[in-house]
């Protein structure tokens, strides 16, 4: 039976108050509670200052716990860790946190799969289960955080799932973590990554929001693109770059571009040709990636070689590009590898 009741982390203080209200307790009881869910803690055991009362009364109206850590996975190579979460309704999700000089970030999940149908994707592959709530999305940070024993100080929404298809409870997400009375995290800390479902860049670029939007374009061309990625490619290539245009001129940022390299498939001087007269006069910044294989997956990794032949063409071109450091190379850190994994562990 579906349960309906709300996950913790997706109430807001406010809405504790209301609650506290209606069943009686007093009104200080939801900043207690509220201080306890924003520092990670959703299981009420571990509450202390709660009275039993309020805790089983809390269990009896939500969903606590409900985001519980079953793997945990660190890279020997750079310490990149990669946690899997089970969802209270059996979704499976991953989260990594990546350590740079500026300190930890993580990278998190937006839905669990994901429809988007890309053909080198490991998460297309592994079926659609749900948009994650922004209690959900915000789990993802603050338990790792609470995992790591570190603050976190930037986001990146690129993990498993299109963003912009859950874009409503993107936005809530993106208001709880930058609540200055909550985590506080800078906009420009935050960046979100979209296949480029266009209609949605253009509501983005409306809030001229501070927060940095990446491109997953990896085709300079539409009929590469629908090979690549059939569902996106809904959207003319043209279509995506005037919408992209359109973004840093409204909002003065500059845009990324994220472009995975397959052997012999995108990775040609007729494609860097494209993408120079694509992206001519763009304020804008290529992120190359050296694509991960899986199982079953029709591309190979691109080899280095015509990845650094690829690159000095862009940099010929005048087009601003670098290779995108690999990290938890040894741990499938890349998106929807490890989920898939497990999902096929499970089926056996
Ligand atoms: S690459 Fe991104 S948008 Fe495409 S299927 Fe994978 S997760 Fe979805």
């Amino acid at each position: 039976m579906k349960d309906n009741r709300r996950f913790c982390l997706d109430l807001k203080e406010s809405e504790l108050s209301c609650w506290c209200k209606e069943k009686g307790f007093p009104s200080y009881r939801a900043g207690q509670i509220s201080k306890w869910l924003a520092s990670g803690v959703i299981d009420t055991a571990k509450m202390t200052n709660i009275p039993n009362n309020i805790k089983l009364a809390l269990e009896n109206d939500f969903i606590m716990k409900g985001m519980t850590v079953i793997h945990k996975f660190v890279s020997q190579i750079d310490g990149t860790v990669k946690f899997v979460y089970l969802l209270h309704d059996g979704n499976i999700i991953e989260t990594v946190v990546m350590r740079y000089k500026t300190g930890l970030s993580v990278c998190i999940s937006s839905q669990a799969g994901c429809k988007m149908g890309c053909t080198f994707c490991a998460s297309a592959h592994a079926g659609f289960g749900k948009s994650l709530t922004a209690g959900e999305m915000f789990g993802q940070v603050i338990l790792s955080q609470r995992e790591m024993g570190e603050k976190i100080r930037s986001v990146v929404v690129m993990g498993i799932g299109e963003p912009f298809d859950n874009y409503k409870n993107l936005m809530d997400f993106f208001e709880i973590i930058t609540d200055p009375d909550g985590f506080g995290l800078g906009a420009r800390h935050i960046t979100v990554s979209t296949c480029g479902l266009v209609p949605r860049i253009k509501e983005f670029t409306a809030l001229k929001s501070q927060i940095n939007l990446a491109i997953s374009l990896h085709a300079p061309n539409d009929e590469l693109r629908r090979e690549l990625m059939p569902v996106p490619a809904h959207y003319t290539v043209r279509e995506l770059i005037d919408a992209c245009r359109d973004y840093v001129k409204a909002t003065g940022r500059r845009i990324t571009f994220e472009y995975s390299l397959f052997d012999e498939v995108n990775d040609t001087l007729a494609c860097a040709d494209e993408l120079a007269a694509l992206l001519r006069g763009l304020n804008c910044h290529i992120n190359l990636i050296a694509a991960n294989e899986f199982d079953g997956s029709p591309y190979k990794r691109c080899r280095p070689k015509r990845i650094d032949v690829f690159r000095k063409a862009l940099a010929a071109r005048g087009l601003n590009a670098t290779l995108r450091r690999e990290m938890g190379s040894d741990i499938m850190a890349a998106c929807g590898q490890l989920r898939r994994g497990l999902e096929s562990e499970e089926k056996e």
